[in-house]
């Protein structure tokens, strides 16, 4: 869509700008443009912005600027002006507020998604290894670990009250024999404790090949090499358990 295009020529004019009362080294104006770029060129982004009003109903209807320094209406404005050294700095913190209700979405006059594009400052924010991802994505560390080597978000034995404090005197409401009570489910897949249902080995197998094909394990070399490392090793493993499987069959 030509609205991005729009106001390029503006931004590029910039020299490099520092804030005089900040003590962060300035960014150059060849890497703002670099990520302005791989935001502009995101497949989703001519989705996502049509133009902006600066109405505000999208942050008056906006549950995280209702509790964060944050504003739907901010990051569509830094998008639509091309604001450089704005978007840059909204990617350092605020981008991270969002809940991604897409409550703006559905409220906005012009169709634009801001929730979207913050989905999409989020995916360049981990492109480009910046410390805000790896400080929002570091308390899911055990999440995706589980996701990518179960094919699972949440198992029953992870539903701790040392796992969950945030949940305060509740977690005592989930003090129950899960083990037991999860046996009475008719559904032989929930019959386990160590993942929310059991995951079919050609399945999960079928999951690396699309991380790995869509840039997730790439994504997640960038943010956590460490987390890459174990989950790479996993995927062998049930890699080799699925050859092993195959192999069997053919005997
Ligand atoms: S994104 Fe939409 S709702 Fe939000 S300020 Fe712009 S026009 Fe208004
Ligand atoms: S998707 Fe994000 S920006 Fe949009 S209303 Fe929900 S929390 Fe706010």
């Amino acid at each position: 869509m030509a609205n991005a295009m729009l106001h390029g020529d503006a931004a590029k004019g910039r020299a490099m700008i520092a804030d005089p009362v900040s003590a962060a080294t300035p960014v150059p104006q060849a890497k703002l443009e670099e990520i302005f770029e791989d935001i502009r060129s995101h497949a989703l982004y001519d989705h996502e912005l049509y133009g902006c009003l600066n109405c505000g109903i999208c942050t008056a209807t906006c549950p995280s600027a209702h509790y964060y320094d944050y504003s739907p209406r901010e990051i569509v404005q830094l998008l639509w002006t091309e604001n450089l050294e704005g978007i840059h700095d909204a990617m350092q913190e605020k981008i991270w507020a969002c809940a991604q209700c897409y409550t703006c979405a559905a409220r906005c006059p012009f169709h634009n998604s801001p929730g979207g594009l913050v989905m999409i400052l989020r995916e360049v924010a981990i492109k480009h290894g910046m410390q805000s991802a790896k400080d929002a994505l570091r308390p899911f560390t055990r999440v995706l670990l589980k996701v990518i080597s179960t094919g699972n978000q949440l198992a029953p034995n992870m539903i701790t009250p040392d796992a969950f404090p945030d949940w305060g005197p509740n977690i005592c409401k989930v003090d129950a024999p899960l083990d037991v009570l999860r046996k009475a489910i008719p559904v032989p897949t929930l019959h386990t404790m160590d993942t929310a249902w059991v995951v079919n080995l050609k399945t999960s197998v079928e999951l690396y090949t699309i991380w790995e094909a869509t840039g997730v394990l790439d994504q997640l070399e960038t943010i956590d090499e460490n987390l890459f490392d174990v989950i790479v090793d996993v995927m062998e493993e049930k890699r080799e358990e699925y050859q092993d499987w195959l192999d069997e069959q053919d005997d």
